[in-house]
């Protein structure tokens, strides 16, 4: 199947074409690990995710590379303001090393909880400093930047597309540049490929700026612009042009800009044929910050009762490039959707007889759709509608035995393409199917004590009872 994706670059939505074929070269900009992720940081994490299981689904070996930002990233886009490590460190009276370490490792485990399919490569900014240092020596080599008391910068009037892909409009950005703009910069546009550490300032983070970077030849410490810290480790591992590069709809005017304009002055290349990009999610209707208390984390969730999974379905329900809004109302639904998903899936533990329930031919058209709609431009919320149109026709057909073998295998394929664990659900024990059987007896005699009594000690183990057209059915509470 070939996939149809939207791409920022030229705006439009078209068939996927790798460069070579059969393979793809992945970039994913990571977190910056100064604190917890919260669901509005996750959702692009899901998004690719999803991604990366279409394109494997659909034949291609995918090789990705997410960074994760443990240095450079500054509070202000403006390149002033703190480092958000460096602030972290204060916040918690920790190193800036130990900040980095600590969230960087709560994302990791974040991500397996989420069942997130870790990445070929995760690459940490500060272990590719000597990269980041020869990508702005190349940059210098070819007069793409200058110096100012700061640090290190880039030009962006050498390079006439700078404006082109955000579609910037850089004469309004000059003129509404506001005495804040550090006024050394020649453009508001020009960004930091590498700062100095102020004098008199001791960083937990720094590295010495090797002399012939420097107008006056000398050494001095110094860390990496955050935007550079991508392009260095892109095409270090993946070459000068990816596939697809992947972000959130924030990154287009300032991060993603400024990785085009570094890494294609450097390269004389394209540095990405595709540009993909996820759009945000909202909480109660407004925007996530801090003042409101409304980041909730992956253990605010879980406190409240809702699993990781919970909320991947909630993601899923959204397309990518939609605005989402997370309420409490809506996870709770995504949650109950989930268990519906789970109930169908159990099916398979408790066929019907031949000839009277789903068959193999229909789970094959359900496969289909469910596959139709995420090669097309990751349409989540329609393949989940499909998904919810073979559960409801299991739930009431049942499906019957000769026809378990396919429904394994088409649970193995939703799980690699929606990763919501429905394919190595248990089956309830021995003793448990004795406890329904004798709870069937029990109905048939009439002897209604009896059978609620049973049904009641099948509950208290997390075994709900349901009497159907199909006779009764097990599903897990
Ligand atoms: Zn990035």
């Amino acid at each position: 199947m070939t996939v149809r994706l939207h791409n920022t670059l030229t705006k439009q939505t078209g068939e996927f074409e790798s460069q070579e074929s059969g393979k793809v070269k992945l970039y994913t900009c990571g977190p910056t690990v100064y604190n917890y992720l919260t669901v509005g940081n996750w959702v692009a994490y899901i998004a690719w995710d999803t991604l990366v299981r279409v394109l494997q689904a659909d034949g291609y070996a995918v090789e990705r590379v997410m960074n994760i930002t443990d240095v450079g990233h500054l509070v202000s886009d403006a390149d002033d303001g703190e480092d958000k490590l460096e602030k972290g460190a204060k916040r918690e009276g920790k190193t800036a090393w130990e900040v980095a370490e600590f969230y960087g490792s709560d994302f990791l485990q974040g991500m397996q909880r989420l069942n997130l399919l870790m990445p070929e490569h995760i690459t940490k900014a500060t272990e590719y400093i000597p990269q980041q240092l020869e990508l702005v020596r190349t940059l210098k080599g070819k007069g793409f930047t200058y110096q100012i008391d700061d640090g290190i910068y880039f030009d962006t009037s050498k390079f006439p597309t700078y404006a082109d892909f955000a579609g910037l409009d850089l004469d309004a950005q000059r003129a509404g540049a506001r005495v804040a703009f550090n006024d050394e910069k020649r453009s508001p546009s020009d960004f930091a490929l590498w700062k100095f550490t102020p004098a008199g300032e001791k960083r937990d983070m720094e590295w010495p700026t090797p002399a012939d970077l420097t107008d006056d030849g000398m050494e001095r410490p110094g860390f990496p612009g955050w935007h550079l810290e991508c392009s260095a480790m892109a095409m270090d591992i993946l070459g000068s042009t990816l596939d697809i590069h992947t972000g959130g709809i924030d990154h287009i005017p300032v991060h993603h800009t400024n990785e085009i304009a570094q890494s294609e002055a450097a390269t004389g290349k394209t540095f990405s044929k595709y540009w993909l990009h996820n759009n945000h999610l909202k909480v109660d209707g407004t925007k996530i910050s801090k003042s409101l208390g409304n980041g909730y984390t992956l253990d605010d969730l879980k406190e409240r009762g809702f699993s990781p999974l919970d909320y991947r379905m909630f993601v899923l329900q959204s397309h990518y490039r939609s605005e989402g809004n997370f309420t409490f109302e809506n996870l709770d639904a995504a949650k109950n959707r989930l268990r519906g998903l789970q109930a169908a899936a159990d099916l398979k533990w408790q066929p019907v007889e031949n000839g009277s329930g789903i068959a193999v031919a229909s789970l094959d058209g359900h496969k289909e759709a469910i596959s139709k709609a995420l090669n097309d431009d990751l349409n989540t919320p329609q393949a989940l509608t499909h998904v919810s149109s073979l559960e409801a026709t299991l739930q009431a057909s049942g499906i019957e035995q000769a026809s378990v073998p396919a429904f394994q295998e088409l649970l193995d394929w939703l799980d690699t393409v929606l990763g919501l664990a429905l394919a190595n659900r248990p089956d309830i024990t021995d003793e448990q199917k004795a406890l329904m059987r004798d709870r069937t007896a029990a109905r048939d005699a009439k002897d209604w004590a009896t059978s609620d009594t049973l049904r009641d000690a099948l509950a208290g183990q997390g075994i709900v009872l349901r009497d159907g057209p199909n006779g009764t059915v097990w599903e897990r509470a």
